[in-house]
């Protein structure tokens, strides 16, 4: 038994040490975990509730097409309910767009230091990843168009970039998909859009009239805190989202992920709160990492990537002895970095705290 050759050398996906686990290691009573980018204010309630109700209908199947959150989305974001397709996470998405797109030889095109998802998706179909390097942490938008060839199926662009936080402008992207051919589909994941606040950030609706190789990817995995139900979504042409159902699994999106994201899009008020605690913790860690004098990249979702100068490993370790997992920055290409998520007030502060001390 041979698995297909171009999985073979494919690392199986490592996830940050549980809590649970840190605390018996470590022998911790109290430990932070500051490392997947998830909402440290939970989600809203009116979420939990629907999750609760759903329990009676725990039997039967879930709708596969998603009705009743579909609608309520397209409402929401003003789209076509045939815009939308929906999925185990956007995780879920990636894998499906390099499913339906990338057959062996097709060439793709990522940032080097981006979400490793998209890479690791067009590997399993054997295409052949080209990847641009960042810019000062940004994508080089530029540089990925100059290596489009008549065999580029898919580009993928993170925005804002996990894991430096960056974010390309609607001036940018307007100009790469006016330059980019239609054979070309442009991936634009904004899994982190919500918690951005600045007038320069893509307007997706708009290019999504425009251009019908255009797809973007969301989740209610991040500001609506539900990452453990796994729903993401893409907004596209009913063409390509026609493509990507075809590939799609029957009953992708669990009962419970599709009642609380329907709940949760009702509780808009809870999200606006996440996103002004959010905008609050990272002045609040990016002024206490100008006074410990580290460098760091313009934070524009929930999470900050922390150039302590010191290797990223020997910071992770001595962190996490202080009872706070980050991610390290040595496997994701910036090895004197740490990515640290922004939590509550106190949690970014005891962070801050052990910080300090570790440096
Ligand atoms: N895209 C980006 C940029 C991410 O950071 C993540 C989560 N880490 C995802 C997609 C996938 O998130 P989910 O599958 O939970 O929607």
């Amino acid at each position: 038994m041979k698995p297909k050759s171009n999985i073979v050398h494919l690392p199986v996906y490592q996830p940050g040490k549980p809590i649970e686990e840190v605390k018996r290691e470590l022998g911790l009573s109290h430990v932070i975990k500051l490392a997947s980018n998830e909402n440290p204010f939970g989600c809203s309630p009116r979420a939990k509730e629907a999750i609760v109700r759903e329990l009676d209908n725990s039997s039967l199947y879930p709708d596969g097409a998603s009705m009743e959150l579909r609608q309520a989305l397209a409402d929401h974001l003003n789209v076509e309910p045939d815009q939308l397709i929906f999925g185990a996470g956007s995780d879920e998405i990636i894998l499906m767009l390099a499913r339906a797109y990338l057959v062996p030889g097709d060439e793709t095109i990522m940032a080097t230091h981006t979400f490793p998802q998209y890479k690791h998706n067009a590997e399993i179909e054997g295409a052949v990843c080209i990847e641009v390097p960042l810019k000062d942490g940004v994508h080089d938008l530029e540089g990925m168009l100059s290596k489009v060839t008549d065999k580029t199926k898919i580009v993928w662009i993170c925005n804002p970039n996990n894991p430096t936080g960056t974010i390309v402008s609607h001036e940018q992207v307007a100009d790469f998909m006016k330059r980019v051919p239609e054979h070309v589909l442009v991936v634009l994941d904004e899994a982190y859009c919500e918690y951005v606040d600045d007038a320069s950030y893509p307007d997706a609706f708009s290019l999504l009239k425009q251009y019908r190789n255009l797809i973007s990817l969301r989740t209610f995995s991040k500001i609506y805190g539900l990452a453990s139900l796994r729903v993401g979504y893409g907004i596209g042409h009913p063409d390509v989202i026609h493509t990507i159902n075809q590939v799609r699994e029957p009953f992708n999106t669990s009962r419970y992920g599709q009642s609380a994201a329907l709940a949760a899009i009702g509780d808009q008020e809870f999200i606006n709160q996440c996103k002004q605690q959010n905008e609050q913790g990272i002045r609040y860690i990016t002024e206490q990492l100008e006074r410990l004098k580290c460098a760091y990249y313009p934070a524009y979702g929930n999470f900050i990537m922390i150039n302590t100068y010191r290797p990223a490993q020997d910071m992770f370790d001595s962190l996490m002895r202080k009872g706070i997992i980050v991610r390290s920055g040595q496997s994701l290409g910036f090895p004197t970095s740490i990515r640290v998520t922004v939590g509550s007030q106190e949690q970014n502060e005891a962070f801050i705290n052990a910080l300090e001390t570790a440096l």
